[in-house]
C-alpha cells in the first residue's frame, strides 16, 4: 500500500493537469450545494462530502457528442460526400469517483468494448475510455439513499477503477488497482505505507435474489405498475442520473444544404417519446409502462441477457426524483406482489 498526504491532493491534481482534463466533484457555482463532476481548475476546490447530481458516465458518454461531419461537394460534374468522423483523443482523469461510478464504467465497458462481435465495440467510447483514468475515492460512510452492499461486493468494489483512495488519518491509503494506477501510485508524491484499510461503509440492502423472474411474473399486472409508479413526472432524471443507464439517441443535424453532422445524445426510456411509433402508437403510453420497463430492464431482461445487473446502488435516482419515487420500494414491493 502507499499513502498519499492531504496536502498533496492538490499536487496530483496539478500533476494529472500537466496532461489530461482532471474531473473532479465540485458545487456547481451559484448553487448552495449542487455538486457534478466537472473539468478542475488549479485552486478549485475538490467537493468529497456530497454526492454528485450526475454519475460519471458523461467522461465516457457524452450528453451530446457529433460522431461525423459530412460535406457535400461538385467534383467533375458529379456530386461528392466527404465524410470526417471524430476521433476524440483528450486524455481525461476524474478524481473521486466512487465505486458505483467506477463499477458503472465497467458494466458499460462490458457493452461498448464488447470483442466477441455480440454487441458493439464503440469506437468513440472506446477513444474517451482508453484516455481515461479513474482515481476512486472509497467510501467510510453512506447516506440513507445508498444500497450498494445489496450487491456483492459493495463499498469494496474495484471494477472500473484505476486506483483507490481509501481515508485515513492525514491523507489516504491508495491502492492500485491496474497498471495504470501502479504508475500512479509510483509517484513521489506517494509514499510506503503499512496502514490497514478503513472499515468502508456498510449501507441498507435490499434483497435482489430471485428478482428477474419476479419481474417476469408480475409484468402484465398493470395495476401493481400503476400503484408503484404512481407520481412519476416522466422527468427522465433518474435514468440521466444514472451510472449505468446508457440508451441514446442518433440523429442528423444540418448546418447549410451542403454540410452538417451526425450527433449521439443521451435518451431515456422515462421520456413518452422514446418510443413514439411514426404511425402515432405508442407502446408505453402511461409512466406505469415506462417505470416497469426500467426496472425491468434493469434486474431482469438486461441479467438475463448479458449477466449484469444494471444498477449499482449508488442512490442517484432515490435522491433526486422529483416525485420521490424510491427504486428499492419499488422493488420490494415486486418482491412481496
Ligand atoms: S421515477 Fe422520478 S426521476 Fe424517474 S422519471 Fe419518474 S419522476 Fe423522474
Ligand atoms: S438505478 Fe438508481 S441506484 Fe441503481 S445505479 Fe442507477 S441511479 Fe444508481
Amino acid at each position: 500500500m502507499r499513502f498519499l498526504r492531504e496536502e498533496n491532493i492538490p499536487l496530483l491534481l496539478h500533476r494529472l493537469s500537466e496532461s489530461a482534463t482532471v474531473w473532479a466533484p465540485q458545487v456547481v457555482r451559484d448553487t448552495v450545494n449542487t455538486v457534478l463532476f466537472s473539468p478542475w481548475l488549479e485552486g478549485a476546490e475538490v467537493e468529497t462530502g456530497l454526492y454528485s447530481m450526475l454519475s460519471a458516465k458523461e467522461l465516457v458518454l457524452p450528453a451530446t457528442e457529433r460522431l461525423f461531419s459530412y460535406r457535400y461537394s461538385q467534383a467533375g460534374g458529379r456530386e461528392k460526400i466527404e465524410i470526417n468522423a471524430d476521433a476524440p483523443q483528450e486524455q481525461a482523469a476524474i478524481f473521486a469517483a466512487r465505486a458505483c461510478d467506477a463499477k458503472g464504467l465497467a458494466v458499460m465497458d462490458a457493452l461498448f468494448l464488447d470483442r466477441s462481435g455480440a454487441s458493439y465495440n464503440d469506437g468513440q467510447y472506446r477513444a474517451r475510455r482508453s484516455g481515461l483514468t479513474v482515481i476512486t475515492l472509497a467510501c467510510t460512510t453512506c447516506d440513507s439513499a445508498c444500497f450498494c452492499s445489496s450487491f456483492e461486493k459493495g463499498a469494496a468494489e474495484t471494477a472500473g477503477s484505476d486506483i483507490i483512495l481509501y481515508p485515513a488519518t492525514g491523507g489516504y491509503l491508495a491502492e492500485a488497482v491496474s497498471k495504470r494506477g501502479e504508475e500512479l501510485a509510483a509517484l513521489d508524491l506517494f509514499r510506503d505505507s503499512s496502514l490497514e484499510k478503513p472499515e468502508l461503509a456498510r449501507t441498507a440492502k435490499v434483497e435482489l435474489a430471485g428478482l428477474g423472474q419476479r419481474l417476469f411474473d408480475i409484468y402484465d399486472d398493470l395495476d401493481f405498475w400503476r400503484r408503484t409508479a404512481e407520481g412519476c413526472l416522466s422527468c427522465g432524471y433518474c435514468s440521466y442520473a444514472c451510472p449505468a443507464c446508457h440508451c441514446f439517441n442518433i440523429f442528423d443535424e444540418a448546418e447549410s444544404d451542403r454540410t452538417g453532422g451526425r450527433f449521439r445524445c443521451w435518451d431515456a426510456c422515462m421520456f413518452y417519446a422514446y418510443t413514439q411509433e411514426s404511425s402515432g402508437n405508442n407502446p408505453r403510453p402511461e409512466p406505469a409502462h415506462r417505470y416497469r420497463n426500467r426496472l425491468a430492464h434493469k434486474f431482469s431482461y438486461y441479467p438475463l441477457n448479458r449477466g449484469e445487473i444494471l444498477c449499482t446502488g449508488c442512490g442517484r435516482c432515490i435522491r433526486g426524483c422529483p416525485a420521490g419515487l424510491d427504486l428499492r420500494d419499488a422493488i420490494r414491493a415486486v418482491r412481496a406482489r
